[in-house]
């Protein structure tokens, strides 16, 4: 008995050492303790087992060895130094380009999921969305004026372009220069507030958010802003904050996507005339495509390598990606004609130029930031890519919610509202839940970049997970509205953002590279606590100073790893009853329990992910992407926790979150489970399994139940379906789409009692409902409605049958306006060479 004691008490010492990431020293004194205690008890006879006196002796090579190691000289001659040699011999070199887009934006809440132990207080610290006076009144007035006036069908369709009273209205209220200082004559809005602009935007018209959201996004205005030289700051922000320049930036080229950094477009560094003066400039070739305005533009910014064979700058031939701002009507500038992304209105399409000289000054930031482009696109991008799409991300989620609700509700087939039928239920609580974490990620997230933070890894996995969860909302909404939201014409209000979602997908990152590469692969050297060190250790020059650094990020490495294997199995065999939960979480506290215990599974996988797959992290895209799913799964469930506290726990989004939070728990344990399955190492595989499911998988979907009571609170008009649906632009126009189903909406509910007395009266046999027969007159006199109830349904009757309508054309106005006469399609430019 005593001995099952003492065995016992070692285990819980060692989860409480490994828990506790306890040095090597601590580690080797406890070894000794234990084999001292255990020798003594058998020469005391307490243990009575004298034949297993040699397992002392065996206690005490783990306390000496480790008492060895404990001591720096040895360890780094018998340990750490030729872990290091090896370690530098196979570790590939990181790019210079892969260098600063890993040290461009900031770690944050990242590292607190990668840690295996969030600190929730950090989360909390995140402020809820505040904006201030002026910006509530920017986002309720003149952005509402700007989505009142915007007709979505006459832009995509019969004029394919912005109409001019957008562009004058967008540029007189200067939307274009939101980011822009108040010094520079900009509105200089918090991130926030540019998110719920650009989102109200989207969801009235997503190519009016593209012409307002580019010059807000990485581009000239942002980079002079941070990087351009007084004369620059002086002379453009101001012209640009007005819309008295537009913008566009050009990096994407044809050999050029993903990969951007291996453009072929070049600068040489060289003297030339400008203005009648011979000055030292660049001589510039560059070929790029798909860009955002440029067909519009009048100032083109642009990204290549620049090169100074003769030495003028005094840096070297390959100086390195430089960006320089071009006046679009500067001579040699071609800009080409438009592309046509997914039958769009935003203006897109190729420029490119041969020998185009420049002067130095044309280069943001001036001859100080030549070959420093790409670093000031990594730190831009880092907070850019967290605003932009997730705002359009959740603002279209919202939107396919609002109208999908309405539409189900007042569409009805075998006598119900689809919305009321099982399998439409089912896509419905999946828009119910995008909508609410989708819009929790946005806040969250745009509140981190409004407090300074440039969240590198946060802002990869908003932009593919929020725009993917769209794409999933946007064909959800397809399917409820069946063939209505297939016909396109003025009163289809879905295939604008059935048109855009390709887009979001693939800007700024495509999203199989964002998930797969970014999230995980750059974002596991990013937020974990040790890898990076270790790496930059490696990479060290100096390979002295390398290995006391490598010895010192080891070590913790080394103690991490040991308590998030016996963090992870602990938590596991508990049921996430000892992990930490925030102050006033009541309510929510088993979500907190069951993230920290799968924070510690994350932690534990993508530790040995990371050291069993080395530098193959970036090739084994199936398990790295799994872990970027993993992760954010984590991240949004946080966030949705967060925007739970934040609204101040609203009884009627109880049920939401506890859908949101069995579904993200269940698919972060499909993400790991899929990763452990298909390990490539069979042993790792097995122990791995062991400690993350002792029991199995612990995590089921939420039920068809819950599913069923979320939807039947976001079908119902009021205060859970508008806070669902929150800074959307809502109209109330029954001549606008959108407005009419709102209207009906209402009136259908309040007319349910009646509509079901005459559907009994017709299902008897006492009225019948066929064309050219007034069926309410005919229920009226029956007596099956009164003549109040009888006028209700005809006007709930008139709006239905004009909510369901689809819209029909002449041939002749659907021929695309751009096929003119004599128009040879054949001849169509593929390509700016051509
Ligand atoms: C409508 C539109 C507007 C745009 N606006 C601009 C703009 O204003 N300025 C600008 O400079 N650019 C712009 N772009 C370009 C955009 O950023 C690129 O399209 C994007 O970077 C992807 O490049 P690509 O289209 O050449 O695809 P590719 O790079 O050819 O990628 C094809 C596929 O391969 C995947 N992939 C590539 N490499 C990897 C990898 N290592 N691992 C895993 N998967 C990988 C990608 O995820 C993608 O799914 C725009 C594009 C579009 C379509």
């Amino acid at each position: 008995m005593v001995a099952l004691v003492f065995l016992v008490a070692c285990i819980i010492a060692a989860f409480v050492l490994a828990m506790r990431r306890a040095s090597i020293v601590a580690w080797a004194l406890a070894a000794a303790a234990a084999a001292f205690v255990w020798q003594t008890g058998l020469i005391d006879g307490a243990f009575h087992f004298p034949a297993l006196g040699w397992l002392g002796l065996l206690g005490w090579l783990p306390a000496i060895i480790l008492g060895a190691l404990s001591v720096p000289s040895f360890r780094r001659t018998w340990l750490t130094g030729p872990a290091y040699q090896q370690i530098r011999k196979i570790l590939p070199r990181v790019s210079e380009t892969e260098q600063q887009a890993l040290e461009a934006g900031t770690v944050g809440f990242d590292a607190e999921l990668f840690s295996g132990r969030p600190n929730w207080d950090r989360l909390g610290a995140v402020a809820p969305i505040e904006l201030t006076a002026e910006e509530r009144a920017f986002l309720d007035g003149p952005t509402t004026e700007l989505c009142g006036m915007i007709n979505d069908w006459q832009i995509r369709h019969a004029e394919r372009e912005i109409p001019e009273a957008v562009w004058d209205f967008v540029k007189r209220h200067g939307f274009l220069g939101m980011l822009i200082s108040k010094e520079h004559g900009g509105l200089g809005f918090s991130p926030q507030a540019q998110s719920l602009i650009l989102g109200k935007i989207a969801s009235r018209s997503p190519d009016v958010c593209t012409i307002v959201m580019v010059p807000n996004s990485l581009g000239p205005g942002e980079l002079i802003e941070k990087y351009g030289t007084p004369e620059q700051k002086h002379h453009f922000l101001p012209r640009l904050a007005k819309g008295l320049e537009v913008p566009c930036f050009s990096l994407t080229g044809p050999t050029s996507g993903s990969d951007a950094a291996t453009m072929r477009d070049i600068g040489v560094v060289t003297r030339g005339i400008h203005d009648g003066k011979e000055v030292l400039g660049v001589r510039l070739s560059w070929e790029k495509r798909y860009i955002t305005l440029g067909p519009v533009a009048t100032l083109v910014g642009l990204a290549f390598r620049l090169f100074d064979p003769d030495n003028h700058l005094g840096k070297g031939d390959d100086i390195g990606i430089t960006v320089a701002l071009i006046p679009a009507d500067h001579p040699g500038v071609h800009i080409g004609r438009r592309h046509l992304p997914t039958g769009t209105a935003f203006p897109n399409g190729p420029n490119w130029g041969k020998d185009v000289f420049i002067p130095m000054d044309w280069i943001i930031g001036g001859e100080r930031m030549v070959g420093q482009g790409w670093r000031m696109l990594m730190e831009c991008l880092a907070a850019g890519r967290a605003i932009s799409l997730p705002s359009s991300g959740a603002a279209g989620a919202k939107m396919m919610l609002r109208v999908t609700t309405a539409y189900g509700r007042i569409r009805k087939q075998f006598g119900l509202p689809v919305a009321k039928m099982e399998g439409l239920e089912e896509a419905l609580a999946r828009m119910v839940e995008t909508a609410y974490i989708n819009e929790a990620g946005r806040a969250v997230t745009a509140a981190m970049v409004s407090a300074g933070e440039k969240p590198s890894v946060i802002s990869a996995i908003m932009k593919y997970q929020s725009t993917e969860r769209l794409r999933q909302s946007v064909n959800d909404a397809m399917d409820l509205h069946g063939g209505r939201g297939i016909c396109d014409g003025p009163a289809n209000y879905l295939q604008s953002a059935y048109l855009m979602v390709p887009v979001g997908i693939t800007v700024e990152g495509a999203n199989i590279l964002t998930r797969t590469l970014i999230t995980f692969a750059q974002g596991a050297l990013r937020s974990h606590p040790y890898l990076y060190d270790e790496i930059k250790a490696c990479q060290d020059t100096d390979p002295r100073r390398g290995a006391l650094a490598f010895d010192r990020a080891f070590g913790s490495h080394v103690a991490f790893s040991l308590s998030n294997a016996f963090g992870a199995f602990f938590h596991n065999i508990t049921g996430g009853l000892f992990t930490e939960v925030p102050e006033k979480a009541y309510g929510t506290a088993e979500w907190y329990r069951q993230l920290g215990r799968s924070a510690r599974n994350f932690a534990l996988v993508a530790d040995v992910t990371v050291a069993v797959l080395g530098g193959g992290l970036k090739t084994r895209q199936k398990i790295t992407g799994r872990l970027a799913d993993a992760l954010s799964e984590l991240y949004l469930l946080s966030c949705v926790l967060k925007r739970y506290k934040d609204d101040g726990k609203p009884a009627g989004d109880r049920l939401i979150v506890e859908l949101c939070a069995r579904n993200c728990l269940y698919r972060f344990q499909e993400a790991i489970a899929g990763t452990i399955d298909n390990f490539p190492n069979r042993l790792v595989r097995m122990k791995l399994r062991g400690i993350v499911f002792p029991f199995g998988r612990p995590y089921k979907r939420a039920s068809d139940q819950l599913g069923h009571r979320v939807v039947a609170l976001a079908i119902e008009p009021g205060e859970v379906r508008d806070r669902l649906t929150r800074e959307i632009y809502v109209s109330r126009d029954v001549n606008d789409p959108t407005g009419l189903l709102e209207v009906t909406l209402e009136k259908v509910v309040a007319a349910e009692e009646a509509e079901r007395k005459l559907e009994r009266a017709i299902r008897a046999g006492t009225v019948r409902r066929y064309h050219g027969i007034d069926w309410l007159a005919d229920a009226e006199k029956a007596g099956v409605l009164s003549k109040a109830e009888a006028d209700q349904l005809r006007e709930v009757e008139a709006l239905t049958a004009r909510v369901i309508a689809v819209d029909h054309f002449d041939p002749a106005e659907l021929k695309p306006h751009y096929m003119k006469p004599g128009h040879n399609v054949q001849g169509a430019q593929r390509s700016a060479a051509e």
